[in-house]
């Protein structure tokens, strides 16, 4: 439920409203003052609390019950693009991020050396899996804590902020000294304890849609992040399963254009795990930019052919380099920049 106060409402109203609501309702009031107006977001079971009881508040003008079970994430509650900045780079504005890098690091040399050519080529973050989850046990799981070491130099050597996945509560203290966006992946996209815990951190999260889960249940991951004291949400469009086999999953590009009208977050697509091919990369990407997607999360690795992981889908930094070029005018037909 969304109360729409009186214009010229005075800031002394608006925290005896809030005092009174969480007093009698026992939900809990989350005021946004706008340039134009002041809102109050009602969280918590609104159900029981009738329309025309809340209209009657003193300073309320109207009220609009929100019929998603998301209140943090809803764009009727936060009607401008959420902009989130990590380390001096603004993701959900006007310029399209790149966010490229190895699907997981392993060595130093690798990760610095993908890390220099994405940047040359025009990335802005450096992605990197340093604690992997695999299907298989005996796949490469990863170089864990030495692999968050070796993103933290890549970092040093480049300046690009680190997005890395965390798989477990427990490494949330280890991450948040090695990276600058915690990736929740698809896999633990409804782990509600790893969601809890981020919540509880200030770093922005990159939240992956499960593949085999809807874009309300991805809302309501970001609500568990958020309500959880986290503002700090990018929602990824990564595939999802359909009976089609010809690729590794299905990009959903319906997804970006719900998203980003169901909800004021914002929203990358990793191409790659999409298609699962190298060559799909490029046009899933410019179909992605040309839906309005904030950014893109791609794998690139030195030595494709030889990637201890998802090699099939990594595109060389030459490649990735040509993609930029490509993408530029996409971007810009759609009035963003890259
Ligand atoms: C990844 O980004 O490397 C990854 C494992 O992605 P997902 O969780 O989307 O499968
Ligand atoms: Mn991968």
């Amino acid at each position: 439920m969304i109360l729409i106060l009186k214009n010229g409402v005075t800031p002394e109203r608006v925290k005896a409203l809030c005092a009174e609501i969480s007093e009698k309702f026992g939900v809990q009031p989350w005021p946004s003052e706008g340039a134009a107006q002041t809102l109050i977001g009602l969280v918590g079971d609104t159900s029981g609390l009738q329309q025309s009881v809340m209209e009657t508040l003193d300073g309320v003008a109207r009220v609009i019950r929100v019929q998603e079970p998301y209140k943090h994430a809803n764009r009727a509650f936060h009607p401008g693009d959420t902009r989130i900045v990590v380390g001096g780079v603004e993701i959900g504005g006007p310029r399209i991020v790149l966010c490229a890098g190895p699907c997981s690091v392993e060595s130093e040399a690798q990760v610095c050396g993908v890390a220099a050519d994405v940047k040359a080529a025009g990335a802005a973050m450096l992605r990197g899996g340093a604690f992997k989850p695999r299907t298989s046990p005996y796949a490469f799981q990863g170089l864990k804590a030495e692999g968050l070491l070796y993103l933290k130099n890549a970092r040093k050597q480049t300046g690009l902020p680190v997005v890395s996945e965390i798989t477990n509560p427990g490494q949330a203290e280890l991450f948040n000294d090695f990276v600058d966006v915690f990736q929740i992946g698809a896999r633990n996209m409804q782990n509600f304890e790893l969601l809890r815990q981020v919540g509880q951190c200030r770093k922005p999260v990159l939240l992956k849609r499960g593949f085999a889960n809807s874009i309300e249940e991805l809302l309501m991951s970001a609500e568990h992040v958020m309500s959880g004291g986290n503002p700090n949400v990018i929602l990824c469009e990564r595939g999802i399963r359909t009976f089609e086999t010809a690729t590794r999953n299905t990009l959903d590009i319906s997804a970006i254009p719900v998203l980003k009208a169901r909800s004021h977050l914002p929203v990358m697509v990793d191409p790659s795990h999409a298609g699962g091919i190298a060559w799909l990369v490029a046009p899933l990407s410019k179909a992605a930019v040309a839906a309005g997607a904030d950014g893109l999360l791609i794998e690139v690795h030195g030595d494709p052919k030889n990637a201890l992981c998802d090699g099939k889908q990594s595109l060389s930094p030459a490649e990735f380099a040509a993609l930029v070029e490509v993408l530029r005018p996409v971007a810009k037909a759609v009035g963003r920049d890259l």
